[in-house]
């Protein structure tokens, strides 16, 4: 028997006892004061500021947090299920309050998606300081408290009429004007996209469902017509066609493009032909990189679509090419499944690698060996780390330093607007450095015909709007990260082996275009003949010799 705990005890042995559903509405009320800052913020704009259709909703929103907390909430697992939405909601509300990116299933296979690298670069003081004040505070203090327990019965009532009444209650109140609230609902989707912990759990959800609808899918074979054109099966020496992956370039900064201060130096000194009116497929590289590769153009592409039928390298491979993908980045997405794949960014040169990342610097010392001991017709995709945030700074070694000052720092809100353009604009310039020289071991090197296709997977904000990074849904992103920098280095040699017009494709580089367009350019690029070429798509058709 212990003794009775008196007033002097510390407060820590002071447990106050808290009845379970006082718990749960307590829990709820947090999470919507805390982790939906952005999201009242919309609610507030989509209603326009009508106070009493603004309370109804909020009443509406209360009892559905309450309802999705107290689903789970039961009995022994209350505790780790509150501390769980308790800290997911500050995870995620960080990243929707303070980046502005929007939770939604992409952001969620990105994260799972994603490398340790990568992620530890948004571990920064100020999302520590939110997650502990906002997630593990709270938690502590609900498992701090007692919970009084009615009864096994009681308690099962208790609990059936909790979901019954805020059932009720969310259902009636959004009743009261369902004219206003199903026309917002349907309009503003940005706004329920920042309600927290919906946004992340319907995410989550929604991802598992993909996954498993994807397993079940048995590979589609695609393009089995495809073969070498006459012309490819006649080239004296092997062909080597680079395709480079961009990663988050936009094409707002490229000089070549119009952009004021000069990021592309290099290039702007090579013979190629760069397309400024480019749009990506999607807003993050787990949609967009798949998609670049895929039959499928933006309107028709899905996840599932897109690992279940073979892509573009498989057609390429079906035409007598050897593919290597090459990988300074998260991965290949599961594009060269059936390909040669090396992680180049686990090279430990010190040139160019540290603690676990490289520079795309990797690529050419690998690039210039690789030229002068081909023997076969090859496909090399190297996907790049390129502009990848929040740490721009990282991407470039400090000669690549031309604007200043530059943020240093992963922590974007402390930087001001012109020391993050500076440093995003410095990935621009060494991004440029990169493809020029890429180019220029193509053009030294004498064993192989070569050619070269860039094209970026996504765009970046720079803040704009509030916005940082990128992976905004498309419907609601802006165009800092939907239009991308593409361009084509196609040399007399190799236009003269494939058979193409000289300087052709520069006479409709200014045309609206987008990644749809990659499929069918690439592989007719590379001299592939198959049925799945979408002539209308393939910018190189037009350019072929009739003969
Ligand atoms: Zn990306």
């Amino acid at each position: 028997m212990t003794a009775p705990l008196t007033h002097s005890a510390p407060f820590w042995q002071r447990r106050p006892t808290v009845n379970a559903l006082v718990l749960n509405v307590a829990t709820a009320l947090f999470i919507l004061a805390a982790h939906n800052v952005t999201f009242w913020g919309r609610v507030g704009v989509a209603f326009d500021g009508h106070v009493l259709t603004v309370a109804i909703f909020a009443g509406a929103i209360f009892a559905l947090t309450l309802l999705l907390i107290a689903l789970f909430a039961v009995r022994w697992l209350q505790k780790p299920m509150l501390a769980f939405f308790l800290i997911l909601g500050a995870v995620t509300s960080y990243y929707q309050d303070t980046l502005g990116a929007t939770i939604d299933r992409e952001m969620i296979q990105n994260a799972i998606t994603t490398t340790v690298t990568e992620s530890k670069h948004l571990i920064t003081a100020s999302f520590v300081f939110h997650v502990l004040w906002a997630g593990i505070l709270p938690a502590a203090v609900v498992f701090w408290v007692k919970v009084a327990r009615a009864p096994l019965v009681r308690a099962a009532v208790i609990w059936a009429g909790t979901v019954a009444v805020s059932v009720v209650l969310c259902v009636g109140l959004l009743l009261t004007q369902f004219a206003t609230f199903s026309v917002v609902l349907r309009a503003q989707k940005q706004m329920m996209a920042a309600y927290q912990p919906g946004a992340p759990l319907t995410g989550t959800l929604r991802y598992a469902r993909m996954l498993q609808k994807s397993k079940a899918l048995p590979l589609q074979a695609y393009g089995t017509d495809a073969k070498p054109s006459a012309r490819l099966a006649a080239v004296e020496k092997p062909v080597l066609l680079v395709v480079v992956a961009g990663e988050t370039a936009r094409a707002q900064n490229w000089s070549l493009g119009g952009y004021g201060p000069v990021t592309n130096p290099e290039l702007a000194k090579r013979d190629i032909t760069y397309f400024p009116n480019v749009s990506s497929c999607g807003t993050a590289t787990a949609v967009s990189l798949p998609c670049m590769f895929a039959s499928y153009g933006r309107a028709d592409y899905s996840y599932d679509k897109g690992v279940s039928t073979e892509n573009m390298l498989d057609i390429l491979a079906r035409a007598g090419y050897h593919v290597e993908w090459w990988d300074n980045n998260t991965g290949d997405k599961g594009i060269a499944k059936r390909q040669t794949l090396e992680m180049v960014l686990k090279s430990t040169d010190p040139r160019y690698c540290a603690d676990g990342e490289c520079t795309d610097g990797i690529f050419l010392d690998k690039l210039t060996d690789y030229a002068d001991s081909i023997t076969q017709n090859t496909v090399l995709v190297l996907h790049m780390i390129g502009s990848h945030g929040p740490s721009y700074y990282l991407r470039y070694p400090a000669e690549f330093e031309h604007f200043t000052p530059t943020c240093k720092t992963a922590e974007l809100k402390t930087c001001s607007t012109e020391e993050i353009t500076n440093a995003y604009d410095n990935t621009i310039v060494y991004t440029d450095h990169i493809l020029a020289s890429m180019i220029d071991i193509l053009a030294a090197q004498t064993k192989a015909t070569s050619a070269l296709f860039y094209a970026s997977d996504h765009g970046e904000s720079l803040g704009e709007g509030g916005l940082y990074l990128h992976g905004a849904p498309y419907f609601m992103a802006p165009e800092y990260q939907t239009r991308v920098p593409m361009l084509t280095w196609i040399p007399a040699d190799y236009e003269a082996a494939l058979g193409l017009q000289p300087g052709c494709l520069a006479a409709g580089k200014a045309a609206e275009i987008s990644h749809d367009n990659m499929f069918s350019t690439v592989l007719s690029l590379a001299g592939v003949e198959t049925s799945v070429i979408d002539p209308a798509l393939d910018l190189i058709g037009p350019c072929r010799n009739a003969s």
